[in-house]
């Protein structure tokens, strides 16, 4: 493969994993990047001596990535070290009641007993199920869906039984728990796909096992630490990185692209993998007339994630008693999740996610301090909400709230302090509608439906990362590394 040139669009996770692989293989790659490091949205923020992670800062399923580094020569836990947490994070409900989420289940059904006593027994049937179900969907999350006859595979039909396509996220979990709070604790991680899990397909209920099963990890140094591990590696295996250099325009011969611009040059191969997200950067870069299925008028009709707003605070001390990941559901869970996909407004009692990350891992920031990353999940952008007049007043509304996890002084320890919202989401990191999630998963928009990992619309380009098949979250963006270095492999071959 060494004659074979290939030139990666983004150093985000997806980029990353696939310039390693494809290097490993012999391609001659060369990675372009917008922004001046790796890592995209799981990339670092430093400030005065403080460092947090972006985007990711839950490490689930590390069993993927393991196969990658092992592919490439590479033990992934000596490369990033990591630690398993344990409480995986706190759960407090407004309405009252609080769960320190462990993988030790008998703990678990001591806590689920002061909360709902019926429900005792539940988790254990419930991961039984999902612990099937998940061998059921492996193969389907493992492999490339180019057509609708990919249906039809054996292994589309062994998993059809639990795909339950009319049953919601929330659906199938009150069909293990009686007490609402129970439902939201083994549903709400269907916000990492930026989904409300009462519209989310019930095929996710595979997260929450995902958590408990094979743990909540923290890299040490965060999970940008990971990325930035990656552009190491993969540039020990002759990976060529130019930051600092978004890809402007495309140069095609029939449907097929032949090389790539930049404001430095002009970049030929044989093939493209684009790893930046796939609205934005089909919308910006290729001509609407090029393009067959994802023309603006299609990419207009689709569903999109909701966005985020974050608060990366450096403080004073450290607050001991607060775990690793806190997250705290707003009293009206059903209306919050309303306001963010439906009516695009601001919550007055918004949900919201902190980590404190000093807990576990010190070297984040100066001794004597540490860091909280604040997570507020918003509407994305539809011109509802003019953030630059909104966002100081959604601060101080952030700061108040989180007086219920017990951080009510936490104004005067602040320090430092970095804000984004989804406008910058989507000017900053070049993110479509700040929808930091990408397109939704609903089941319209998966599989043979999502942007496709070898792209139909342009010869010679593949897509990689949360826009295309299996979707957002870092242990399918992965995955998707592999469909997608497979493929690219498999046609030069
Ligand atoms: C706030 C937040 C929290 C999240 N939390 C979690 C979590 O806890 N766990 C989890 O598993 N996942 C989480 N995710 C989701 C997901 O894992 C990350 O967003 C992940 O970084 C997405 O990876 P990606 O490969 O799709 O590419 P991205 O990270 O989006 O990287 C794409 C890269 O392409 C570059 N690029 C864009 N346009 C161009 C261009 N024209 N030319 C050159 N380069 C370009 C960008 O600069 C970027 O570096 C979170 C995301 C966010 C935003």
């Amino acid at each position: 493969m060494s004659n074979r040139k290939v030139v990666v669009v983004g150093a985000g996770p997806g980029g990353l994993a696939a310039a390693m692989q494809l290097a490993h293989a012999g391609c001659d790659v060369t990675v372009l990047e917008r922004r001046d490091r790796p890592g995209g949205r799981t990339s670092a923020i430093e400030m005065d001596g403080y460092r947090f992670d972006c985007g990711p800062t839950f490490f689930l399923y590390p069993r993927v990535l393991n196969e990658i580094f092992a592919g490439c020569g590479y033990d992934l836990m000596k490369e990033v070290p990591m630690e398993r947490l344990d409480p995986q994070y706190r759960l407090t409900f407004g309405g009252g009641g609080q769960l320190d989420c462990t993988p030790d289940l008998a703990e678990m059904d001591r806590q689920i007993a002061e909360l709902s006593p019926p429900d005792v027994g539940s988790l254990a049937r419930y991961m039984d199920d999902n612990r099937i179900k998940l061998e059921r969907f492996r193969p389907i999350l493992e492999s490339p869906f180019s057509s609708i006859a990919d249906l039809m595979r054996p292994s589309m039909i062994g998993a059809a039984k639990h795909l339950h396509p009319f049953r919601s996220l929330g659906q199938e979990l009150q069909r293990y728990f009686s007490d609402p709070r129970l439902v939201i604790a083994f549903a709400f991680q269907s916000k990492y796909l930026g989904m409300s899990p009462f519209n989310c397909p019930s095929l996710f209920s595979i997260l929450s096992f995902l958590e408990y099963e094979h743990g909540v990890w923290h890299p040490i140094g965060g999970c940008s630490r990971v990325s930035e591990r990656m552009a190491e590696i993969a540039e020990e295996l002759g990976v060529k990185f130019r930051y600092d250099e978004p890809v402007r325009s495309v140069e095609m011969e029939g449907r097929h692209v032949r090389s790539l611009t930049t404001d430095q040059g002009n970049y030929a191969a044989d093939a493209f993998v684009v790893n930046a997200d796939f609205a934005d950067w089909i919308s910006r870069t290729v001509p609407n007339e090029k393009r067959k299925r994802w023309t603006d008028e299609v990419i207009a009709t689709k569903r999109f994630s909701c966005s985020t707003f974050m608060l990366y605070l450096g403080i004073e001390g450290l607050y001991e008693d607060l775990p690793h990941h806190s997250i705290h559901i707003s009293e009206d869970y059903e209306n919050n999740l309303r306001e963010i996909e439906q009516t695009h407004t601001l919550s007055q009692d918004p949900s919201f996610y902190v980590q404190n990350a000093c807990v576990t891992d010190p070297s984040l920031a100066p001794s004597g301090h540490s860091t909280l990353y604040v997570l507020v999940p918003v509407t994305h952008q539809t011109g509802s909400i003019d953030w630059e007049a909104e966002a100081p007043a959604f601060r101080e509304l952030t700061l108040d709230r989180m007086a219920a996890i017990g951080l009510g002084d936490l104004r005067r320890r602040i320090r430092t302090e970095h804000m984004i919202t989804p406008q910058h989401w989507n000017e900053d990191y070049a993110i479509h509608k700040g929808a930091t999630f990408n397109l939704a998963h609903n089941l319209g928009q998966m599989l043979h439906n999502r942007p496709r990992n070898r792209f139909e619309d342009l010869g010679s380009v593949y897509l990689v990362g949360g826009g295309t098949h299996p979707g957002s979250g870092l242990p399918v963006i992965y995955e998707s590394s592999r469909i997608t270095s497979g493929l690219v492999l498999k046609d030069f071959s």
